[in-house]
């Protein structure tokens, strides 16, 4: 029910208002963002692979409401791929770019879907330049065809864009088996979106579960599956896997959330498992923020006392 609330509130105008403007929400948003512009990211991803990790940077937004707004959002990009090269981090994929479709033009009442996949083809573009690669995010259950048909058309320039399965939805191991062909790049996590029980699994058990039957589909199959999950259950059902089908850890990965258990991502890397933290940065953080809120409610009175904070 709460997460149901919070995922509701991270739509609302009034609430993203007030909290980008309270002073010390900035403590709670310092937790899970790099800060505000690619430099932050770009000095995040340098400290946090010094310590053995990967990385997939995320360019928080997804109000796209124009053209030349979506076509901004890939120009950042493409500008964030300069920088890292530059200093020398993105080769070999070891920091790479994760977009959200919204954010670079799906909503857009016009060739909303053409356009999100004109852009992601530039960063693509720019991505390949700089040796390394791109994961296109999956957003609301409403935006899982098209974003898939997208994946589908960029990765017949680019075959090594990686895409996003949800196992809170119903369909997802389905899509599994369909996407785990030799060279395709998968992300497998839970779901941060509201979904209605026709399409999603409503309990957590069963949305695990579903996910531990994803993890064994990509597993098995031919593509590199990249899991995402902060779950010790499932990362180690991810291990036995890899030792089952015969994967060393050029095979797949591990993915966490900047901010979330860093001392695991940590251990896991120094197992010899390639681990990667997706880093989000940038002002527009109010939706992501409240997802990860979600996910934790632990954390949401901590944030409600900084919101109500008036100086
Ligand atoms: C690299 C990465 C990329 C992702 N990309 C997408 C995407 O494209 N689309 C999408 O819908 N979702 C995405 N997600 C979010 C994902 O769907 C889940 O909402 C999120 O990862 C929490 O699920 P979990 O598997 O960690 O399991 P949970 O059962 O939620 O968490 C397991 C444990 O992890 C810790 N934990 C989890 N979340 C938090 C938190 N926010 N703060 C503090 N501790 C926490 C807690 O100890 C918790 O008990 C991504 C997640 C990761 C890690």
């Amino acid at each position: 029910m709460l997460r149901r609330m919070l995922l509701a509130a991270s739509a609302s105008d009034r609430l993203r208002r007030m909290a980008v403007s309270a002073p010390y929400t900035r403590n709670v948003v310092a937790r899970y963002v790099a800060g505000d512009d690619a430099a932050a990211g770009v000095e995040t991803t340098a400290r946090l692979q010094e310590d053995g990790l990967q990385v997939s940077l995320d360019y928080l937004g997804e109000d796209t409401t124009s053209q030349d707004q979506a076509a901004a959002v890939a120009g950042e990009y493409v500008t964030l791929l300069g920088q890292l090269t530059a200093a020398g981090l993105a080769r070999d994929g070891r920091a790479e770019v994760s977009v959200k479709p919204t954010a670079v033009g799906l909503h857009l009442p016009e060739h909303g879907e053409k356009t999100a996949a004109a852009n992601i083809a530039r960063i693509c573009t720019a991505a390949r330049a700089a040796g390394t690669t791109v994961t296109v995010d999956m957003e609301d259950h409403t935006h899982v065809d098209a974003t898939l048909r997208i994946v589908n058309e960029v990765r017949s320039d680019f075959p090594d864009l990686g895409c996003v399965i949800q196992s809170q939805l119903r369909r997802s191991a389905d899509d599994c088996a369909a996407l785990a062909y030799p060279g395709s790049r998968v992300r497998l996590c839970k779901g941060a979106y509201d979904a209605p029980e026709e399409v999603a699994f409503p309990a957590r058990a069963e949305v695990d579960r579903s996910y531990a039957r994803c993890l064994r589909v990509l597993m098995a199959g031919g593509g590199y599956p990249m899991l995402a999950t902060h779950d010790t259950r499932l990362i180690e059902i991810g291990a036995a896997q890899a030792v089952l089908t015969g994967r060393d850890a050029s095979g797949f990965e591990y993915q966490m959330l900047y901010g979330v258990r860093p001392t695991e991502q940590r251990r896991l890397a120094r197992t010899g498992a390639t681990v990667r933290v997706y880093v989000p940065y940038g002002h527009d953080w109010y939706r992501y923020l409240v997802r990860r809120l979600a996910e934790r409610p632990a954390n949401v009175g901590f944030f409600l006392r900084s919101l109500a904070s008036r100086r």
